[in-house]
């Protein structure tokens, strides 16, 4: 099965909306009526896609947001990684992870040897849900074609999905975090390897899963060295 159509039936087994490169015509996510569709075109560059992102109205985020947050590092970098969504801080930026999420995952990034510009980072929703609540249905489903086309353009050795919504999201499953863990899985129906970790905002309230996120970042250290090698 192609791939496209891979992800398709995993998000439809679970329920999740599917969301093509034509926008959404439900207005259920709030996304402004006279909003025209996606063309394919608009996003096949870096530049297209940012600008496309930056004036997404596809739903009702854009409402809330101070701005949206692209993503950030080195656009051939073999790490990516992928957390939820920006925070009050990233929505004010315009960068992801910079508040002290942002902090300890510099810190986690440093461990195996790597910086920010050195990696590629990105959120599964370029736009803050108000009072940092969970991704809608619809807000995932709406964003997730700009995500897919950032992967595809740096189009990664690894990617490190931190937490347990960009996790699921990514892996299109509805396992808890403590399952993914510790494995190496696949993004559906492609053939980059992913990792799955504790967010860093929760390592700040249960440090002692640092000893764990550590344990993560040493199969991705290792996969990476691997397909290196
Ligand atoms: N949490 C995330 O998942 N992403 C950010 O950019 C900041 C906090």
């Amino acid at each position: 099965m192609p791939a496209e159509a891979q992800r398709r039936a995993y998000l439809e087994a679970l329920d999740i909306d599917v969301w093509a490169l034509r926008a959404a015509e439900s207005t259920a996510g709030g996304g402004d009526a006279d909003d025209v569709p996606l063309q394919e075109a608009q996003i096949e560059d870096w530049s297209g896609l940012r600008d496309t992102v930056s004036a997404c109205t596809l739903c009702a985020l854009h409402r809330t947001r101070t701005q949206t947050v692209f993503g950030v590092g080195s656009v051939s970098a073999d790490w990516m990684i992928i957390g939820e969504a920006p925070g009050a801080e990233e929505d004010r930026r315009g960068e992801p992870f910079v508040g002290r999420a942002g902090k300890l995952l510099d810190e986690m990034l440093r461990a195996v040897g790597l910086t920010r510009d050195a990696v590629y980072i990105a959120n599964t929703l370029k736009c803050r849900p108000p009072n940092n609540r969970d991704p809608a249905v619809d807000e995932a489903a709406s964003c997730r074609a700009y995500l897919d086309r950032q992967i595809s353009l740096v189009s990664p050795k690894l990617i490190l999905a931190v937490g347990r919504i960009a996790s699921q999201l990514l892996l299109a499953t509805d396992a808890p975090l403590g399952r993914l863990r510790g494995k190496k899985h696949y993004l559906p129906g492609g053939q980059i390897p992913v990792v799955v970790t504790y967010h860093p905002a929760y390592l700040l309230r249960s440090p002692i899963q640092k000893r764990k996120a550590w344990q993560d970042l040493c199969l991705a250290r290792q996969i990476v060295c691997e397909l290196s090698a």
